[in-house]
């Protein structure tokens, strides 16, 4: 019997194009716009790299990934493998096959590196000597400070004060791949030592990190600043991953019925989703999205389509999304990467449009589910992970009830192995639920 548990591919496999569905949108996505009266930055050719602009408004579908970057990708551990989770389909009883995206096979953990290296590798070429970035759980500055070591660029992070002092593993990984991490609000801004002068002891937010982050880039030459999520170019490059998901399934002889993947800023969701949702605009396929957040931070549920900051401080240009309002403060859940008061201008639409449909869980049934996946397939989602890991389940549970051999695919986005005082949390009961 040849079954299909775990689909690898080969080397060779790895994209040789980011798939960009700008060009591919059944609307025109709404362009961001600057507000009156308001300390923007006006120059954002100062502040991002020029390829991360010119790919962050680009229409032609397919972008070419530089040959070096492909590289680097493969020496990472792309493609990732899509496996079937047998024994957790078994311990559900459900008629359902589940599948999962494999993002954790990366050095650090996540995603996140699939658009650190092509970010970094760009700035490289432009002869950027520094990239800054804001982190908040710590994935995303973890993942650019690797790139940075392989390629050769300094990084310095801004990490949110209360992050930095709980979690201490993340700075010492972002340390060992030589990442420059200053717990923020910090004394190097102008305005993190505004905000220290006032509020000594401030526990910073992504807000105050993110207006650190790009003040830096446009004070100093050849300083540029890096977003992890959110924007257009940032979904394009997580493309790669939603590409194999479709060579595997084929290999498998797989229609996906349903597709599931957690939404903090839109990334993983948008590089898992975005190729299969081009089937579905042009007519070639019913399967169904979901994007779960966490109900603690229920941007794409409960949030207004509307212009809106980026940041807190309103540094940034408005962009058209679903958003809670930039000075939105979500309770300090442990999914920290899906505390993000916006999401990605694409995704919005998408939601908006009903192509993508949200929904959002608890915390305590997010790790509840997680801690299921653990014991049946033995990788520990991160706390991210566990909301889609908790959608997939229900969704097979569903299947049950209706007797339906439904194929559901989710993004398992990350580990947890670096997250486990949550998991303790939840071990010991003395977790919230909200
Ligand atoms: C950062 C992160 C997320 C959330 O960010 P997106 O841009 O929405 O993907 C989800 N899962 C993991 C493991 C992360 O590190």
């Amino acid at each position: 019997m040849t079954e299909n548990f775990r689909i690898n591919l080969t080397p060779d496999d790895v994209p040789k194009n980011w798939y960009n569905i700008l060009a591919d949108l059944p609307l025109e996505l709404p362009k961001p716009k600057n507000s009156e009266g308001k300390d923007q930055i006006s120059d954002l050719q100062k502040v991002f790299t020029k390829t991360a602009l010119e790919q962050e408004f680009a229409t032609e579908r397919n972008i070419k990934i530089p040959n070096e970057v492909r590289e680097l990708y493969m020496q990472m551990g792309r493609p990732s493998p899509l496996v079937r989770a047998r024994r957790l389909e078994e311990k559900l009883n459900t008629p359902a096959k589940i599948y999962f995206k494999r993002e954790d096979t990366s050095p650090t953990g996540s995603h996140k590196l699939n658009s650190a290296i092509p970010q970094v590798y760009f700035a490289k070429q432009e002869g950027v000597e520094n990239l800054t970035t804001e982190t908040g759980a710590g994935q995303w500055g973890t993942a650019l400070s690797l790139a940075g070591s392989l390629l050769d660029v300094d990084i310095t992070v801004y990490m949110v004060k209360v992050s930095f002092n709980q979690k201490p593993d993340r700075k010492n990984i972002m340390n060992i791949y030589d990442g420059n991490v200053f717990a923020s609000p910090s004394e190097n801004t102008k305005i993190g030592r505004e905000i220290l002068a006032k509020t000594p002891d401030h526990p910073g937010s992504l807000g105050v990190a993110i207006s650190e982050a790009m003040e830096e880039a446009l004070e100093k030459d050849n300083v540029k600043y890096s977003l992890g999520s959110v924007l257009n170019h940032v979904m394009l490059h997580q493309t790669v991953i939603g590409q194999e998901i479709k060579t595997q399934l084929e290999i498998a002889e797989e229609e996906p019925d349903v597709m599931v993947a957690c939404a903090g800023g839109g990334s993983n969701l948008a590089g898992s989703l975005f190729p299969f949702i081009k089937d579905k605009i042009d007519g070639n396929s019913d399967t169904e999205f979901i994007a779960v957040e966490p109900s603690a931070c229920p941007t794409l549920t409960e949030g207004n389509y509307e212009y809106d900051f980026g940041d807190t401080n309103g540094f940034t240009p408005m962009l058209k999304m679903f958003t809670l309002g930039h000075d939105f403060v979500a309770p300090s859940v442990h999914a920290g990467g899906l505390r993000y008061h916006g999401m990605s201008p694409i995704v919005s639409l998408l939601v908006k449009e009903n192509i993508i449909n949200p929904t959002t869980a608890q915390q305590r049934d997010a790790f509840n589910a997680g801690m299921t996946f653990a014991k049946c397939e033995g990788v520990l989602p991160a706390p991210e992970t566990t909301h889609a890991i908790k959608a997939g389940i229900d969704e097979a549970i569903k299947a049950k009830q209706t007797g339906e051999e439904k194929t559901i695919v989710v993004n398992f986005s990350g580990h947890g192995m670096l997250d486990l005082k949550g998991y303790a949390k939840f071990i010991d009961g003395s977790m919230k639920n909200c």
